[in-house]
């Protein structure tokens, strides 16, 4: 009788971190380059270097999988609100620094 409920046990387990490794996998998993519409070009003056989603140092992206140009575009582009504006504003309204 014991040996029957750790069976038990056992196959519920399984079956638990079956179902826990299919989900995280899922979540884990990047967008392929033709669903994104990827380019290898900026489109109007989006790139990919400034977008939320991009990884600098190897040139990856969170969201889509491959290597990624930082000049190339996606529609899920998201500019990162973190950047510096552009050193062009400060000169038309005259706060250089
Ligand atoms: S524009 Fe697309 S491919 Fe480029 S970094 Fe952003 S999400 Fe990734």
């Amino acid at each position: 009788m014991r040996n029957i409920k750790s069976r038990r046990s056992f196959f519920r387990y399984m079956a638990v971190f079956g179902l826990v490794s299919f989900y995280s996998s899922a979540l884990h998993a990047k967008t392929a380059k033709e669903i994104v519409k990827y380019q290898e070009s900026p489109k109007d003056g989006k790139v990919c270097k400034d977008c939320l989603h991009f990884i600098a140092e190897t040139n990856e992206c969170r969201t889509v999988a491959g290597p990624i140009n930082p000049n190339g575009w996606c529609s899920i582009y998201y500019k990162n609100p973190m950047l510096k504006k552009d050193t062009n504003e400060s000169n038309i309204t005259g706060t250089t620094v």
